[in-house]
């Protein structure tokens, strides 16, 4: 039976991501409010946020001094754009200060309002620099099956997940998939991580020779997947496929919209991964979530290419209303200021052992087949049969099922496929990172008892 709130809420908002035949009858878990690590649903019940909302809210709620920094903006100067001829203090202190940070040199930041703006900003400007620099074959864009990339038509291409292609048309021309870095599902018997990642470059390197090395242009990847179940490649994968990359002239896009800002332990993921990118997506954690904003953080030939085109046809054809909104970069630099001022990133670190730690002994229980992650991101991945790694039917929704018991116990986590994904505000502490996995082993016990059942 819901309740008024929650039948208002399914006869009147179309939810993304939903099953929109299911929740009408289920009805949502209304929140209210926040408060560090814990939200608080409309009866006053707390939750442990083991998913930072959706990988994003890093410093926790109730920071006033976000609010603050917002009000503030919102009385002196709501709005301002950055087209032709107009910018504003905030959005310049913040891109420089995203240079400053940047994991490779970097000569300007495109700012955005999201991650799949970001990435659909790096799908445009690929093809718009490939045309500036007189090879208009140049274009092809290759992601990977189960990467994540959002939701609008071009990133939507870019996502390697069946759900954003079937019956919307897409992927668009021009988008290819290459293989999933997972070792668990798709290493061959007795190859080794070291062995899978020589052969995903191996494949990687045919994939570009059959397509013809002039007609692509750039490999799209997040450090770590996250959407398609947190997947961390081999060690050696971003090495060896960067060698491939660097042979073919094909350019490495990082899409950090997740591991971007602390996840990892670094400000970005790519450095933890040992990747080397030419251009890098951020958002989420780049305001800690409290307000939207996103951006593409790029190198000098590209912002070259860009001014010489402009030169030539006049004019740089791409930017939203709110590309750099005032009180949005405000918020932003704060937050990245607030990163530093705490140590975040030590705090990250001091507790990466534990995470790991409590994280890899999940591996144990019974319903688990492979616990995974790396820095402060993990998943859980149920199995029916764990000698086999055989899943479960899905249509026995048993992640579904771990997420549910772990609501009732004041957890917070996601399902995606058969696994589920923890990914906890970095600010998170010892003692509260101790409370998550308890709360998680016992949606466990309670979902291997269900499935035994
Ligand atoms: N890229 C990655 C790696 C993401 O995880 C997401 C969202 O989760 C996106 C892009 C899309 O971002 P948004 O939902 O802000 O459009």
């Amino acid at each position: 039976m819901l309740t008024n709130l929650q039948a208002r809420d399914v006869a009147t908002v179309l939810h993304p991501y939903s099953n929109l035949a299911t929740l009408p009858r289920q009805g949502s878990l209304i929140l209210e409010r926040g408060e560090g690590v814990f939200v608080y649903d409309v009866d006053g019940k707390p939750y442990l946020e083991g998913m930072a909302g959706l990988w994003c809210n890093a410093l926790g709620h109730g920071r006033e001094e976000l609010v603050e920094v917002a009000a503030e903006q919102m009385r002196k100067l709501p709005f301002a754009h950055l087209f032709t001829g107009k910018s504003h203090d905030p959005a310049i202190a913040l891109a420089e200060k995203l240079k400053e940070l940047s994991p490779m040199p970097a000569a300007k930041v495109f700012f955005c309002n999201s991650g799949s703006e970001a990435n659909d900003t790096q799908v445009k400007l690929v093809w718009y620099v490939n045309n500036a620099l007189g090879r208009p074959a140049k274009k092809k864009i290759i992601s990977r099956i189960k990467g994540y990339h959002g939701v609008t038509v071009a990133s939507a291409s870019l996502t390697g997940l069946p759900n954003n292609h079937i019956d919307f048309d897409l992927p668009i021309a021009g988008v290819r998939h290459a293989a999933c870095p997972h070792h668990y599902r798709f290493g061959r018997p007795d190859e080794s991580e070291e062995e899978f990642a020589t052969r995903l470059a191996a494949e990687l390197d045919a994939q570009i020779e059959a397509e013809g090395p002039e007609t692509v242009a750039a490999f799209i990847a997040e450090p770590v997947m996250g959407a398609g179940g947190v997947i961390v490649p081999p060690e050696t994968y971003y090495p060896k496929i960067q060698a491939v990359l660097e042979k073919h002239d094909v350019i490495l896009i990082a899409d950090e919209v997740i591991t971007g800002f602390g996840r990892l332990g670094e400000w970005f993921g790519s450095t933890a991964m040992k990747m080397k990118p030419d251009t890098v997506s951020i958002a989420k954690a780049l305001s800690s979530s409290y307000v939207p904003i996103a951006g593409v953080i790029i190198p000098d030939w590209i912002d070259d290419a860009l001014s010489c085109q402009s030169e030539k046809i006049g004019v740089f054809g791409h930017g939203f209303t709110y590309s750099g909104h005032p009180v949005a970069a405000a918020v932003a630099l704060r937050t990245l200021e607030i990163y530093e001022r705490e140590n975040v990133l030590g705090h990250v670190n001091g507790l990466i052992p534990q995470f790991q730690r409590r994280l890899k002994a999940l591996g144990g229980h019974p319903l688990v087949g492979e616990a995974r992650g790396v820095g402060l991101v993990g998943a859980v991945e149920a199995v029916a049969d764990k000698a086999t790694r055989r899943g479960f039917d899905p249509k026995a929704g048993v992640a579904a099922k771990i997420v549910a018991f772990a609501q009732e116990e004041g957890l917070i986590v996601r399902a995606i496929g058969d696994a589920v994904a923890i990914c906890p505000p970095l600010v998170i502490t010892a003692a509260e990172l101790d409370l998550l996995f308890d709360r998680l082993e016992t949606a466990l016990d309670r979902a291997d008892h269900w499935a035994g059942a």
